[in-house]
């Protein structure tokens, strides 16, 4: 049995599974206390001072990048970004089946964009002004339009504008990274028309400079839905039990 913790702003998710990566019991409740009181607390130690067990921590999006690779695609692709599109904008990437670290995690999420030429909005990263999360995020969309996404006509011309941002990611990712598959979950994603129009401009950007896959097995939804992150959490429990053994022996 695999147990996996998610910490999200807004709830926790809490999970058992069992070795074939399925849920055999979720729990999930609110955060409650300010996100901002979790900032420096001392999850994985405090973790490991209960469980004698291997425990491993890493980011949301690196997490959901690893269940779509373990989990959803059965490993037989390779290379995965996963981007989260809701409160903010983050990105997880898996190169040679490996998740990308480097002196940190990765912070694709505050890439830079070109300005759409209709936008006029300034963009909200409290570091970055108008960076990718700035301008595409939850929260800018709510900011520009006066009510949140979900409460957003699917015919709004806005959609294009939003699409514009993420298409650049896409565009960017691609070129940096040339992965397998880029995933695009989190809530803004659940606008279903959302992906097409992402798919179409992004086409439009990159002009036939690389082949790509198809596009539409390139571009994807979340195979798992909204359980990419608590099934990779199992699915990294499992590696970090198989790390164990292997340096034992
Ligand atoms: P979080 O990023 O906090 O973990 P979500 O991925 O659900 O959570 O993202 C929340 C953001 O997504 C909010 O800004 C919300 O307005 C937006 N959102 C949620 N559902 C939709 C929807 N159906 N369409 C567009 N935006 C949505
Ligand atoms: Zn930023």
């Amino acid at each position: 049995m695999y147990g996996a913790i998610e910490a999200g702003g807004t709830k926790f998710v809490c999970a058992i599974g069992n070795e074939n990566l399925e849920i055999i019991e979720q729990v999930s409740f609110p955060t409650t206390t300010p996100k901002g009181k979790w900032r420096n607390y001392n999850f994985l130690d405090t973790l490991k001072s209960y469980f004698n067990v291997p425990i491993a921590l890493t980011t949301d999006v690196n997490a959901a990048a690893y269940g779509e690779y373990v989990k959803g695609y059965e490993k037989k692709i390779s290379n995965i970004v996963y981007f989260t599109i809701g409160t903010g904008i983050g990105g997880g990437g898996i190169l040679n089946g490996e998740l990308i670290e480097g002196f940190s995690h990765p912070e694709m999420g505050h890439m830079k964009v070109v300005p759409h030429p209709k936008d006029s909005y300034k963009g909200n990263c409290p570091f970055h002004g108008n960076c990718l999360e700035g301008m595409a995020a939850g929260p800018a969309i709510e900011k520009r339009n006066g009510v949140k996404g979900q409460d957003l006509s699917e015919e709004d011309s806005f959609w294009e504008i939003e699409a514009y941002y993420i298409a650049q990611c896409m565009y960017n990712t691609t070129l940096m990274l040339s992965p397998d598959v880029i995933v695009l979950g989190g809530g803004v994603m659940q606008q279903d028309h959302l992906v097409k129009k992402v798919r179409n401009q992004f086409k439009h950007m990159l002009k036939e400079y690389v082949q790509i896959p198809k596009i539409n097995h390139y571009i994807v939804t979340p195979k798992l839905g909204q359980r990419s992150g608590i099934i990779g959490g199992l699915a990294l429990a499992e590696k970090a039990l198989y790390n164990a053994r292997e340096s034992i022996h």
